[in-house]
């Protein structure tokens, strides 16, 4: 079986037909050289992963024919990344280690010193299943359009907690005492939260604020190492 994986929108299920795009045809006929016959494993983020074959090839796209499912959907822990957007290539790298350290969502917020005033939501989207494609995931975490952050926290339930990494504890013991449950972890843009949010984010009952150690991280690296303690302290790194 090949090791080629690819992220599929149409449904999956023993003797299923799956008609390819033309971008998917070039990626498989032209870049990793696949033709009739041979096998590749699908998924699309609902019905698992499934062996498949191509069944047709053609310049502008073809057809994969569903065999067996071979793993069954895995969730990630229910937490999501809510973050304030960079520059392109930082939030790209967010958005990829997000769907990687395992998310089941994705917010970006926009933040008084927020840098980048619009995102490409569709790009965005488009990262998460690439990394989805290639870390072995069968889920890949929907990614939101921007919308600012107190429009978020004014309609946000509460029964789900929110991780604030909060730069003014930089130095503080990363003390998380994080109780189980629907969790969101938020961090902020290079020139961290306004004194306003601050005093917002510090009043809600439901943001739980934590350090990340004794050194201000970037703002990229403060989002990877924030999901990775979530995900060791209460998700499936246990
Ligand atoms: N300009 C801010 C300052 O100098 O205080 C730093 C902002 S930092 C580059 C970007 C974001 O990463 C912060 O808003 C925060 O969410 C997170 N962050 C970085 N280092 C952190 C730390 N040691 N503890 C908690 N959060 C941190």
């Amino acid at each position: 079986m090949s090791k080629v994986r690819l992220f599929v929108e149409h449904p999956l299920g023993a003797g299923q037909c799956v008609p390819l795009t033309g971008a998917q045809a070039h990626y498989l006929f032209s870049v990793m050289r696949l033709g009739e016959g041979d096998g590749l494993a699908l998924f699309n983020g609902r019905d698992g992963e499934w062996r498949a074959r191509v069944a047709e090839v053609g310049k502008k796209g073809g057809a994969l024919a569903c065999e067996a499912r071979t793993a069954p959907l895995r969730l990630p822990p229910d937490v999501w990344l809510m973050f304030a957007p960079l520059k392109k290539a930082r939030t790209d790298f967010i958005v990829e280690k997000a769907a990687e350290l395992g998310v089941r969502r994705i917010l970006p917020v926009a933040t008084g010193f927020t840098g980048a005033e619009r995102i490409r939501r569709d790009r965005l989207q488009a990262h998460a299943v690439e990394a989805a494609e290639q870390c072995g995931g069968t889920f890949v975490p929907e990614v939101a359009e921007l919308a600012p952050l107190a429009a978020v926290l004014e309609g946000w339930d509460p029964a789900r907690r929110v991780m604030w990494c909060d730069e003014a504890r930089v130095g503080m013991a990363v003390a998380l005492d994080l109780p189980p449950g629907p969790w969101a972890v938020l961090t902020g843009p290079e020139g961290g939260f306004s004194e306003a949010e601050r005093a917002r984010l510090a009043a809600l009952p439901f943001v739980v604020p934590v350090s990340l150690g004794p050194r201000i991280l970037r703002a990229d690296t403060a989002a990877v190492a924030a999901l990775a303690l979530w995900q060791f302290h209460c998700g499936d790194w246990r």
